[in-house]
């Protein structure tokens, strides 16, 4: 008997293929058109296209790819069938297909009425249609309820949205089976039996199923899926099954199957023994390929309990798969869905507050249950307006103002800190980066907010903080002010910050797993007087002994330092670089960058303390450490292939030469012309044991050279990160930043190392391997302006004006001289066999007065820029306190 059966093909999917994915992702439309040729010449009949994926305009890449298949013969000659889970894109797609064309999918989710306006609607463009069995009440999962939904939509479309019967195509849905759960197990039955009942009573509707959905529970092991799905197509289509969505160039043909796979999935599929998934699982460990061995089988028995366990279970464990349908399942059950938040979820974010708060939780993982909850939430809010409207809104904790503060970029930290208040039930609202004390304090008064937050990277953050907290002092504000980021310190806010606010607290949180209990107790009635009381007596403490420390800190005059300066013990004979001039590197290779990562710094972003790699087998910590390592190379396999990300560099040398404690840049070997100056800060610490007073230019001899250089890993990951964000994914987009973080640093060491081997070329002979970078063993220094030898942020505006950055490589400073994009690195190349890196400290105002003469600045702008390190109170400053 020849049976007709359509085939459709299944790979030009983004959800369902990652080949197809990562095509699209990466504008790569020829080759996403070369995976539907395959598909037909594979003998699909008809190709299902589907671009839902967070990371893409999906309307637009769905628009795009239908444009250029419908200009490709060999694809064009087979119909489409636009798959979407949103209307929004259905359409776009129906307005672009010629000829018959098929839509995947409407039901009857949302009520009759939606359904039967999205089923005119394609009507009108010709198209057959895809019904799934799913209404009101969920998705049918009995033979009764999938006969009894596709009946009641049969009679719906043929009876009042005027379809001809023949462009029905019902998809009673195909579950996984030999799952482990009992329930599970007669899903393929009633998927055929369904088929058998409808191709009865229903004339002229066919019957579709995705067949891959079966064999889920088998991931990895190709050869098994493909019997399993071979043999259910040959009962399903023999009970009238005329369609299905498959991967065209892999079927198997159900009588080649070898005979005891064949019986084992047979029982299996048309449930004929209680025993037969175990016996499929014992055959199919013979088939698993050489890529399935490392597949584990999915531990799926969570699944069997109630769906309030469920929910805790998926929020604990960070699991997205099945929140959707449980949700809408607790939705279902509950009186309103404001009860699945406050009931289920609440409950679930709880237990993961108490697992955090005892450690037995890590960071990465927290942010990922908070990625569960938030994709939880998604799925309520539509039916939440209307009791919003009514006055039934929910209850938080309290609401926070988050903001990077202006001049700064950097918020991986801030955007942490956020992630983990909203679980804690916490309204959080972002400002985001550089953002003006303004702005952050007429959005706290707006929101009425509860606290506000402050983060900063870089030490002009610092004073900026200051100026926020004075500000809020000024317009009366009395709520907390939470003071975090790598800059900032705990001294710094007792000292600097505290004293400027006094209607409420301003209190230093640099950990995310604190900040919680901080802003409670800040925040509840009962604890806030004795919180705030114990935070200024701590303070008062920090403050005495900073003053203490720092009047025991002896200073020496400039002229004394100077007369201490570094001398170098050996004759340098300095090497001319291969070039002079600047020289752009644009589209640097990914990979190669990668192996240089630094691991350390990056589990330090996740509060997760310790060394790489040794913090992968941390008794504590290793099992958290792993899974977020593993879900960082990931992400990076994507970052490479789908090239996310294009890093770009500058890099430039010149003659140079010391000129007391300044660098003096040439234009040619002659130094007759100078280019620029750089200039540096002397230690006037009173040194011991004939130890020197350092400054950088002592490493640079009379006729020497000097290198600059800025790298960034491109100016993409913001984008990237903000459609995460957009797609409730928090956990990537802080993921995607944090590598990005780490490429930058990478390719700073990588192209130091090129530096010193190839395009100076004062160390041909360096065979350091990647890995032994990070201790910088080699000879020569990087110093980055902003850090300790050369704390003076200004010099980067020399920096980037000598190289011409943002034109050659797009990298900008802010007002405060943070580069933007954040991922960027910059600093000056000096080769001399002894510059090693030190700290300035604190300076005199001697020191200050030259330092403003020579640099031609004023010297209040110079105080301003170097208040973190100077020793002593400013005229300015003095006379506001
Ligand atoms: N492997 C680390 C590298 C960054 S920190 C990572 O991936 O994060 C080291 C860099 O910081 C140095 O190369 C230098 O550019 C800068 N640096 C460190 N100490 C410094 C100092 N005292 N003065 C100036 N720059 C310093």
């Amino acid at each position: 008997r020849n049976i007709p059966f359509v085939n459709i093909g299944e790979r030009a999917n983004v959800t369902g293929s990652a080949k197809f994915r990562k095509l699209i992702t990466a504008g790569d439309f020829t080759g996403a058109l070369a995976v539907a040729r395959d598909q037909v010449e594979n003998g699909a009949q008809i190709i299902d296209v589907n671009m839902d994926e967070g990371l893409i305009d999906s309307e637009a890449a769905m628009i795009a790819f239908l444009n250029l298949a419908a200009a490709e013969p060999d694809i064009a000659r087979v119909p489409v069938m636009v798959d979407s889970s949103k209307f929004s894109i259905i359409e776009a797609g129906l307005k672009r297909l010629q000829g018959k064309s098929l839509v995947n999918s409407i039901s009857m989710k949302e009520g009759e009425e939606a359904f039967l306006r999205q089923a005119r609607l394609v009507r009108r463009y010709g198209a057959a249609v895809v019904v799934m069995a799913f209404d009101e009440q969920g998705q049918a999962d009995t033979l009764a309820r999938k006969v009894a939904i596709c009946t009641r939509a049969y009679k719906l479309l043929t009876e009042q949205a005027g379809f001809a019967p023949e462009d029905i195509v019902f998809d009673p849905n195909v579950f996984a089976i030999a799952t482990g759960i009992e329930e599970h197990d007669n899903y393929g039955v009633d998927f055929i039996e369904a088929t058998r009942q409808i191709r009865a009573t229903l004339p002229h509707a066919h019957i579709s199923g995705g067949v891959s959905n079966l064999s889920f529970s088998f991931r990895g092991n190709e050869p098994v899926r493909e019997a399993m799905h071979a043999v259910f197509l040959y009962h399903a289509i023999q009970a009238g099954m005329d369609m299905g969505i498959v991967n065209a160039g892999q079927l198997a043909v159900y009588d080649e199957i070898d005979p005891e796979l064949r019986e084992a999935c047979e029982d299996v599929v048309l449930n004929r023994r209680a025993d037969g998934t175990e016996r499929l699982l014992t055959i199919a460990e013979r088939y698993r390929g050489a890529a399935g061995k490392e597949a584990k089988a999915q531990d799926l028995r969570w699944r069997e309990e109630p769906v309030d366990k469920r929910i805790a279970h998926a929020l604990v464990n960070g699991i997205t798969e099945f929140i959707e349908a449980d949700t809408e399942e607790a939705r279902l059950l509950a009186k309103r869905p404001l009860d699945v938040i406050e009931g289920p979820l609440m409950a679930g974010m709880n237990h993961v507050g108490d697992l955090f708060g005892a450690g037995k939780m890590f960071l990465p993982q927290v942010v990922k249950s908070a990625r569960v909850m938030k994709q939880a939430v998604a799925i309520l809010l539509p039916y939440m307006e209307t009791e919003k409207a009514s006055g039934g809104a929910r209850q938080t904790a309290g609401t926070i103002v988050l903001a990077t503060v202006k001049g700064d970029v950097h918020d991986i930290g801030k955007n942490i800190v956020g992630v983990v208040l909203a679980c804690n039930n916490y309204e959080i609202v972002d400002l985001g980066v550089m953002t003006p004390a303004s702005k952050i304090l007429a959005v706290a008064r707006e929101k009425k907010a509860d606290a506000i937050g402050l983060s900063g990277l870089i030490t002009p953050s610092l004073d900026e903080m200051v100026h926020v907290a004075a500000e809020m002092e000024r317009e009366g504000f009395d709520i907390p002010l939470l003071i975090g980021g790598a800059t900032t310190s705990r001294v710094h806010t007792a000292v600097k910050i505290h004293p400027r606010y006094t209607r409420s607290q301003a209190v230093h949180v640099n950990d995310a797993s604190r900040a919680v209990g901080v802003v409670s107790s800040l925040l509840s009635p009962e604890t806030r007087g004795s919180t705030i009381a114990a935070i200024r007596a701590e303070y008062r403490k920090v403050a005495d002994a900073h003053e203490r420390s720092e009047a025991e800190k002896q200073r020496v005059p400039l002229a004394k330092a100077r007369a201490n300066a570094f001398a170098a013990s050996g004759a340098y004979q300095p090497t001319r670089p291969s070039f002079l001039g600047t020289r752009v590197f644009d589209g640097y290779d990914l990979a190669e960058l990668v192996r240089h990562i630094d691991w350390t710094p990056f589990f330090q972003t996740w509060e997760l303390k310790g060394r790489y790699p040794a913090i992968l087998d941390d008794p504590k910590q290793g099992a958290a450490a792993k899974a977020l390592f593993a879900d960082a190379q990931a992400m990076l396999k994507r970052i490479i292939e789908e090239k996310w990300l294009r890093p770009k560099a500058v890099v430039g040398f010149w003659p140079a030469g010391r000129e007391g404690d300044d660098i003096a840049l040439f234009a040619d070997d002659e130094r007759r012309s100078r280019v620029t100056t750089l200039y540096t800060l002397r230690q006037q610490l009173g040194k011991r044991d004939g130890r020197p007073n350092m400054a950088l230019a002592d490493f640079v001899a009379p006729s020497d050279y000097v290198g600059a250089f800025v790298v960034t890993a491109g100016v993409e990951d913001e984008t990237i990160a903000a459609r995460f964000e957009r797609a409730n994914d928090d956990y990537s987009s802080i993921l995607v930043k944090a590598l990005s973080d780490r490429i930058a640093e990478a390719f700073a060491e990588a192209m130091h190392a090129r530096v010193r081997r190839e395009l100076w070329g004062y160390a041909p002979d360096e065979a350091f391997a990647p890995e032994e970078l990070i201790a910088e063993p080699y000879r020569g220094i990087r110093p980055a302006p902003g850090y300790p030898a050369q704390p003076d942020h200004t010099e980067k505006a020399t920096l980037f004006r000598l190289l011409d950055a943002e034109r050659a490589i797009g990298v900008k400073l802010t007002e405060s001289f943070a580069m933007w994009p954040a991922s960027s690195v910059s600093g000056v190349y000096i080769a001399h066999p002894e510059a090693h890196y030190f700290g300035v400290a604190k300076v005199e105002r001697d020191q200050v007065e030259d330092y403003a003469a020579r640099k031609g600045m004023s010297v209040a702008e110079v105080e301003r820029w170097l208040a973190p390190v100077l020793n002593y109170i400013p005229v300015r400053a003095a006379a506001a306190e």
